[in-house]
């Protein structure tokens, strides 16, 4: 944990959350802007910066939030597609500096992002 993050105490508990999902390595809860008509975070309980902090002994941890991002779409319906997106670093326009994954779903989606 880290003591300063926003999504550390999410975890926590000691900030409130719309909270979806649980379990022993992931917490899913709804986005407090969202973007979407379904717009879910999914983050690994542990703290890790971003993307740029991954190893590979992280990749089972990763790999399972994708698996529980695909989980949560079909059991929100989200049948006609979806985005997945992870923010990486003041270029990549992440604000929450603990790695967490965007599903988006429920409109179409464009590309290329701004
Ligand atoms: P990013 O810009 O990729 O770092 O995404 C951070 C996301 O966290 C944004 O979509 C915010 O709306 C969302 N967010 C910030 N604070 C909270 C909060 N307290 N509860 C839920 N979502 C939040
Ligand atoms: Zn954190």
């Amino acid at each position: 944990m880290s003591a300063d993050c926003l999504f550390c105490k999410i975890v926590e508990g000691k900030i409130p959350a719309k909270r979806i999902f649980e379990d022993e390595l992931s917490l899913c809860f709804a986005d407090i802007n969202p973007q979407a008509p379904t717009h879910l975070l999914i983050i690994p309980k542990v703290h890790i910066a971003s993307t740029a902090q991954a190893e590979q002994e992280h990749a089972p941890l990763l790999g399972h939030m994708v698996a529980k991002a695909a989980e949560l779409a079909r059991g929100a319906g989200l049948d006609g597609g979806y985005r997945i997106v992870i923010n990486t670093g003041v270029d990549g326009g992440q604000t929450v500096d603990h790695l967490h994954l965007h599903l988006l779903g429920g409109r179409h989606m464009t590309w290329p992002p701004g």
